[in-house]
């Protein structure tokens, strides 16, 4: 079942997730619906507070970016905690379902290590760089309340204001479900 995607101005966005247990009610139709969503909305990863949970759980096929170095990297992540980040920082153009039609340059690290359970509660630790990384950076911040607006310079947050409230208003063209919260 594809969900709809909650719109930039939603509260859920904002919480810090909390984390999950191999019980919580209906998981696996969760992540079923999540890929389902996710690739109905042509994204590379799609986090829980996105789809209205605020829950430690993102999955990402970044199969699109055809990554020689992670090419088949489809996973979920569960209760995902970032153990070190390191490397220089690098600019790199973020989207979001979240947040249509806005795009922007946003430094972070090169490389993360983190830790975190897949959907059988097996727990890793892995360290990614390059997109992979990125997608990872990206979605972990959801799952912290943080959106890649929130790296911009204080001019480009001014710059983009009126557009995220007309976001956050419904009034934006989008190709798939989304939910606003400013326009019940
Ligand atoms: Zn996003």
């Amino acid at each position: 079942m594809i969900l709809p995607i909650v719109a930039y101005g939603d509260p859920v966005l904002r919480k810090k997730s909390e984390n999950i247990t191999s019980d919580y009610p209906g998981l696996e139709t969760l992540i079923q619906n999540m890929f389902e969503t996710m690739y109905a909305s042509h994204g590379v990863g799609l986090a829980a507070p996105q789809i209205g949970k605020a829950i430690n759980l993102f999955l990402v096929d970044t199969h699109p970016f055809e990554d020689e170095k992670y090419p088949n990297l489809k996973k979920v992540f569960i209760n995902t905690e970032i153990l070190q980040e390191t490397g220089n920082e690098w600019e790199y153009e973020e989207g979001c379902l979240s947040i249509p039609h806005i795009r922007e340059n946003v430094s972070r690290q090169a490389t993360l290590t983190i830790r975190y359970q897949n959907e059988k509660f097996e727990t890793f630790t892995e360290t990614y760089d390059g997109i992979a990384a990125r997608v990872i950076q990206h979605e972990y911040d959801h799952c912290m309340g943080v959106l890649f607006v929130d790296h911009l310079s204080e001019l480009k947050k001014r710059m983009l204001k009126n557009k995220l409230t007309k976001i956050s208003k419904g009034e934006v063209d989008v190709a798939y479900r989304m939910r606003f919260p400013a326009a019940r």
